[in-house]
């Protein structure tokens, strides 16, 4: 090939233009890698014209590099692309790819498009003269080529023609190339991600989660060492959870909390980085690199996403070859999009095997016995406890049905157990049936649970035998009461009021003894007849003789009885109550006692000197009729168990009592036909109401 010099004849200068334009095309045609093709055309154009040195910069569609080299001499410098970005900014490059047309630099120093200095430092060396072309395919831009020399003017009009031609011919296998070349990446993104997609979603067991994404990152990017961390669901605190590389595969037991640094930033933008130099980068956190237990030089990291959300990062750091460049970074984010997905799946997997596991050691070893039936009753699974109430062996049990073991409450069978199928759970009293024929009196609580996403029953049938025993203890002791202190209690009344009229009425320290003893022994006299009332109508008798009665006037006598311990207390009964209320039917004593009992209670458990309200109105067809108090309170949980015999809040320095009052008021109200119940809030008050119906007239 022979070198165009300018002042040749026109014809010879046209011939070997033509011959040259042919070579430049064959050449281009017989590659398409496009590093081969830009250096080549870089080449022929130094030769051609004589340059010294030249560059080529290749563009993307959106104008930024792709690629690039500077030759000098025939030596090619690669990795040029930030060192020429420069240029392209603010320089020679950058003016031809503004203008889209040649630029010709006569010299250097006097040229305002040229920036100083560029490739040597050897002043004889340094560019006097340039021409610049862009490489242009149907108006698209695809690169710019610029050829120097260390003499001024040396460019000439001709060198400047055949430059153009060149670029001309240029820029299409550029281009061609360049598309080549992107599409050989994407085929090769696309490979590693599907290799990976694979190698990823293997297995449900967390840790093999975490090292098939550490090795199938490794495979795809190449690089010393590969790091995953995750934010915990509970904490929020991001943690380091697995390395592959120095640390040699390990998975953190306790895993070490990450404050600072690269991953943290990532998770924080929600973007995937590429750091080509750490010491260059004021996002990396040298001492969070040295908890890892990892030096690092360069960094990928790309944040891990599980529907929409960043749940950690995967990080690649110190390639092993190729420099880290965008395409690692999308390959890198593939996989962390994949693992996202593996890494929740996993998880959600752990956990239910790790509920499932507790409700399996919960049932085994649960106090009371537990079976497991299907809806038609059929026991699929019983606990060891149950084995041992029963009698029964496992295989046994599993073949039989459950009213086999105990009767159904008529009321569950009988809405076919809608309750259950609502979500609700229902509990009654039975009685378990063993092998060996025995009874066990028991509280069955049954509700509906999902088994293996399997909907079935689950009935716990509680051993109540204790509580039966104290119960019936209780019981006898009641009427033990009631029977043995009776008759002799109404002896020492009757003494009492024999006394008092043969007493002399003016010694009045007798009179106050009497009075005690009088009103001590009405109180027992109050409390033994509250205990036949409540065994007559907890055995479901009716209230015999009711009167049309004014309740006014029992609560009058009720706050009369109760005046003198009211008054001990330093306490205040205030009324509110209208002067007329229409009557109601009650067996008198029995509704005084409840008001009596209200208001013991609302003395009871209120500070000396506070305030007690007696109310009464009516609402309706009913009389409403309250005691209000400025006392401890009563907690919500609490308000429909404090009518349960013998329940008792358990506060400290409570006052003494049996816990038989409000179940007495509960059962006498409602043999009544009206309710009670009460407001309280802990450390304002107490207000119990009770309604009765008003008689028609
Ligand atoms: P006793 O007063 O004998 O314990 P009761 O059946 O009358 O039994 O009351 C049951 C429980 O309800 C009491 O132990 C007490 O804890 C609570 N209670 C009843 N009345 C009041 C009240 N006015 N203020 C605060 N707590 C009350």
């Amino acid at each position: 090939m022979s070198t165009l010099l300018p002042g040749t004849s026109e014809d010879n200068s046209t011939r070997s233009s033509l011959e040259l334009l042919y070579h430049i095309s064959r050449e281009l045609s017989s590659a398409l890698d496009l590093r081969t093709v830009f250096e080549r055309i870089l080449f022929l154009c130094m030769q051609n014209v004589g340059a010294i040195s030249g560059s080529i910069i290749v563009l993307d569609d959106s104008g930024d590099p792709v690629d690039s080299a500077i030759i000098t001499g025939d030596m090619i410098h690669n990795r040029t692309t930030e060192r020429l970005r420069e240029t392209l900014e603010r320089g020679l490059s950058g003016w031809v790819v503004r203008e889209r047309r040649v630029a010709l630099v006569e010299n250097t120093k006097e040229d305002v498009r040229w920036m100083p200095r560029q490739y040597e430092d050897d002043e004889e060396q340094l560019p006097k003269s340039a021409v610049s072309v862009p490489l242009l395919t149907h108006e698209n831009l695809v690169g710019v080529l610029t050829l120097v020399h260390p003499r001024t003017g040396f460019f000439t009009p001709d060198h400047v023609a055949l430059v153009q031609a060149i670029a001309d011919q240029a820029g299409i296998s550029v281009l061609n190339a360049r598309l080549y070349d992107e599409s050989q990446r994407n085929a090769q993104v696309m490979t590693s991600l599907a290799k990976s997609a694979s190698g990823i979603s293997v297995s449900l067991n967390l840790e093999d989660v975490f090292k098939g994404i550490l090795e199938q990152t490794d495979r795809a990017i190449n690089v010393k060492v590969v790091a995953l961390t995750l934010v915990d669901i509970q904490t929020g605190k991001l943690e380091l959870r697995a390395v592959k590389g120095w640390r040699k595969g390990k998975s953190f037991k306790t895993p070490l909390e990450i404050k600072r640094g690269v991953s943290y930033w990532v998770v924080e933008h929600d973007e995937g980085i590429i750091i080509p130099e750490v010491t260059e980068d004021d996002r990396f956190d040298s001492e969070t690199d040295q908890r890892k237990g990892i030096i690092s030089k360069a960094i990928l990291c790309a944040p891990i996403h599980y529907r929409g959300k960043v749940i950690g990062t995967l990080e690649a750091i110190n390639p092993r070859s190729v420099d880290f460049n965008q395409d690692s970074l999308l390959i890198l984010s593939g996989i962390a999009n994949l693992a996202g997905t593996a890494i929740r799946h996993a998880q959600l997997f752990e956990q239910l095997q790790a509920a499932h596991q507790s409700y399996q050691s919960l049932f085994e070893d649960s106090i009371d016995p537990i079976l497991i039936t299907n809806w038609e009753g059929e026991i699929v699974e019983a606990n060891r406890k149950a084995v041992q109430s029963s009698d029964y062996n496992k295989t046994d049990l599993r073949s039989m049905r459950i009213e086999q073991i105990h009767r159904i409450d008529k009321n569950l069978a009988v809405d076919g157990f809608a309750q259950l199928r609502s979500g609700n759970m229902v509990s009654y009293e039975s009685r378990l049936c063993t092998s060996s024929g025995h009874e066990v009196p028991i509280k069955v609580y049954v509700r509906e649970i999902q088994l293996d996403n399997i909907s079935q029953l689950q009935w716990i049938l509680r051993d109540i035998t204790e509580q039966k025993k104290l119960d019936t203890l209780r019981d006898d002791l009641i009427s033990m009461i009631y029977h043995d202190l009776r008759s002799p209690l109404a002896n020492v009344v009757s003494s009492l009021d024999l006394l008092d009229t043969m007493l002399p009425s003016d010694d009045p320290a007798m009179k106050s003894l009497l009075d005690i003893s009088m009103r001590s022994t009405e109180r027992i006299q109050r409390m033994t007849e509250s205990l036949l009332d409540l065994n007559i109508l907890e055995a479901g008798q009716r209230i015999g003789t009711q009167k049309r009665t004014s309740v006014l006037a029992l609560i009058y006598e009720a706050v009369e009885t109760m005046e003198s311990s009211v008054h001990n207390k330093g306490q205040i009964i205030s009324y509110k109550v209208p002067d007329r209320l229409p009557n109601v039917m009650a067996d008198q004593d029995m509704i005084r006692r409840v008001v009596t009992n209200l208001l013991e209670n609302a003395c009871k458990y209120s500070p000396h000197g506070s305030r007690i309200e007696v109310g009464a109105r009516q609402q309706g067809d009913q009389i409403l009729v309250w005691v209000e108090d400025n006392g401890s309170g009563i907690p919500a949980s609490e308000h429909e168990r404090i009518f349960d015999k013998f329940t008792r809040l358990k506060t400290e320095n409570a006052p003494k009592g049996l816990g038989l009052g409000l179940a007495y008021c509960r059962l006498v109200i409602q043999a009544h036909g009206g309710k009670i119940w009460v407001d309280s809030e802990v450390g304002v008050g107490s207000r119990f109401t009770f309604s009765l119906p008003v008689v028609q007239s």
